[in-house]
C-alpha cells in the first residue's frame, strides 16, 4: 500500500469514527450514512466503533448493551442526531439518508448552471460555515482547478470522477484538504453526480477560477 492510499484510508477511518461517535454536523452525517447505504463493507467497522462508543457512554448513562436499539438511541441522542432512517431499496435517485437531508429527490432538484458542464444545487445550513452541495458534472468534463481552506468531503452518487488522488466510483468518498489543488474530472461513460460538503469556502486557483471568484465573492 502506498503513502497516498494509507493516507486516504486514515482520513476515511477518522470520518467514520466521528460518525459513530455522533460528532459530525448534519451534512457530513448524512453523507456518511448515504455512503454506508451504498457501500455496506464499512458497516461492520462502524458498528464496532458504535459499540466502543456505547461502552464509553455507560459511565454517564447506563444502557442495556444487549439492546442494540438502546445503544443506537443513546449514541444518536448524545450526538443530537436523528436516528438512522430505515434502509429501503431505491433503484433510482438519492440514497435514503441524503433524501432526508436534502428534502427532495434528484428528479426534483432545481440545478443552477455554474459553468458549461457543471451544475450545482446548494443546501445551506443556518448559522454554520458548512457548505453542502449536490454537483452534476457532465461526462468527461473537469471541475475548475481549486484548493480548500478546510476539508472537502465528496460522495459519488452516480458515475465516477478522478483527480490526482485517485479514481472514485459510486459510493466512494474523497477527502481533500488545503494541501490538495485539484481538477476532478468526470468519467467518460456517464455524467457524475456528487454530494460535497466543505467546512470553509473552496478557493478557485486556475485562471478561469480567479476570474469567476471576483464575481462569486469568495
Ligand atoms: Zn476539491
Amino acid at each position: 500500500m502506498n503513502g497516498f492510499n494509507s493516507e486516504r484510508e486514515g482520513a476515511l477511518n477518522a470520518l467514520l469514527a466521528d460518525y459513530a461517535a455522533g460528532h459530525l454536523n448534519p451534512a457530513l452525517h448524512s453523507l456518511v450514512a448515504a455512503h454506508l447505504e451504498m457501500k455496506p463493507d464499512n458497516r461492520s467497522f462502524v458498528s464496532s466503533l458504535e459499540a466502543v462508543h456505547a461502552r464509553a457512554l455507560e459511565d454517564v448513562a447506563p444502557v442495556e448493551l444487549s439492546n442494540r436499539q438502546a445503544i443506537l438511541d443513546r449514541i444518536f441522542a448524545a450526538g443530537d442526531h436523528q436516528a438512522p432512517v430505515a434502509l429501503r431499496n431505491r433503484s433510482v435517485g438519492l440514497p435514503e439518508a441524503l433524501f432526508s437531508y436534502v428534502g427532495r429527490d434528484l428528479e426534483d432538484i432545481k440545478w443552477r448552471s455554474v459553468l458549461p458542464g457543471l451544475k450545482e444545487f446548494r443546501i445551506s445550513e443556518k448559522g454554520s460555515d458548512t457548505e453542502a452541495s449536490l454537483l452534476w458534472i457532465r461526462s468527461g468534463r473537469r471541475m475548475p482547478a481549486h484548493t480548500h481552506d478546510g476539508q472537502e468531503v465528496t460522495l459519488v452518487l452516480k458515475g465516477a470522477f478522478s483527480d490526482t488522488m485517485g479514481h472514485y466510483g459510486r459510493g466512494d468518498i474523497s477527502i481533500a484538504d488545503g494541501e490538495i489543488d485539484h481538477r476532478p474530472r468526470a468519467g467518460e461513460s456517464s455524467d457524475c453526480i456528487c454530494f460535497a460538503v466543505t467546512d470553509a469556502p473552496v478557493r478557485l486557483t486556475g485562471p478561469i477560477g480567479r476570474f469567476l471568484q471576483r464575481f462569486t465573492g469568495h
